[in-house]
């Protein structure tokens, strides 16, 4: 049971927004992309900065609370909104600095590949995004991300120069090739297992929703057959982001044995309490 005043201290620190029940925008809140999704968070923490971010961290450790992290809210498993936890929301962080010069790009957590691209085309340039412009840009590099360009630019991911991060010991971190690269190695394709990213700094590349619930199970069943249908043309390979509640199977089957060890290695480093958990997740052993 969360106490009143340290909730109202906590919303005191903030430049952003705290959003409970009652609200009259918590109902628009906690709505993501996956209409079936239907979970009622205790907090929604709309962050305006790094310091809202290090905050909510902070506070949901101290607090013992389940931690969803929200970017673009477009995993269709909706693990950016979660039960009594706390939603570590960035989906209004929409900051973008573009360097034409040196052909970088850094983004805030919740901007779109289409908000994104927006930008660039002025100067005539794209980035290796997702095939969907809605999707939130955090969460589809953070799975690898793929889309029109990939077969001649890579993922979203290769394309990653650096990232701000905020650990599950509210420490602010840089990762890159030449800071804390075994954690720049763990967030292209790891998710959101190691923390909470603030900024994401890339290179640029020259350059169904349904409608109504009550179809869900028919299309559901519509899809299923299909999936079955197709499995003799598949790859026996799984995209960790197009996963869903499978459990751990799931992760076994979207990384390599040797890839998996380096990936625990590094939550028993960075996150030894599992904190950040509403992910395809990486169980720490420690
Ligand atoms: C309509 C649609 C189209 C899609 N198209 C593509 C496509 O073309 N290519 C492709 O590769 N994938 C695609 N996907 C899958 C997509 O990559 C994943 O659903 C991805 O997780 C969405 O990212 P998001 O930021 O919108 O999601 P969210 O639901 O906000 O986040 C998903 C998870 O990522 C983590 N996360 C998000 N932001 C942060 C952050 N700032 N810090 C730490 N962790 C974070 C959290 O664990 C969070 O639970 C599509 C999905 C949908 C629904």
């Amino acid at each position: 049971m969360l106490a009143e005043k340290a909730v109202e201290e906590f919303k005191t620190r903030l430049r952003g927004k705290l959003i409970r029940r009652g609200d009259e925008d918590y109902n628009e809140a906690r709505i993501v992309f996956n209409a079936m999704i239907d979970r009622y968070p205790a907090l929604i923490i709309r962050c305006a900065g790094v310091a809202d971010v290090i905050d909510s961290v902070n506070f949901a450790r101290d607090n013992n609370l389940l931690v969803a992290v929200r970017g673009g809210g477009h995993n269709v498993t909706g693990s950016a909104v979660c039960n009594d936890g706390i939603v570590i929301d960035l989906s209004q962080m929409k900051g973008m600095r573009v360097d034409p010069v040196a052909r970088t790009i850094q983004t805030e957590p919740g901007l779109t590949w289409g908000e994104l691209n927006h930008d660039l085309q002025v100067f005539e340039l794209g980035a290796s995004g997702g095939f969907v412009s809605i999707t939130g840009i955090p969460g589809l590099t953070l799975g690898g991300g793929f889309g029109w360009v990939v077969r001649k630019h890579g993922l979203a991911m290769d394309n990653l120069l650096s990232v701000d991060i905020v650990t599950a010991d509210g420490r602010f971190l840089t990762a890159s090739s030449s800071q804390n690269s075994d954690l720049f190695w763990g967030v292209r394709g790891g998710g959101g297992n190691f923390g909470a990213h603030r900024d994401l700094t890339y290179n640029f590349l020259v350059t169904s929703e349904w409608a109504d619930r009550a179809d869900s199970e028919r299309n559901i069943r519509w899809t299923r057959q299909f999936w079955e249908a197709m499995q003799p043309f598949l790859a026996k390979a799984v995209y960790v982001n197009y996963t869903s509640d499978e459990g751990d199977d799931v992760i076994k089957a979207a990384y390599a044995a040797n890839v998996r060890e380096r990936l625990v290695a590094l939550k028993n480093k960075y996150d030894p309490t599992n904190l950040f958990r509403l992910n395809q997740n990486i169980k720490p052993t420690v």
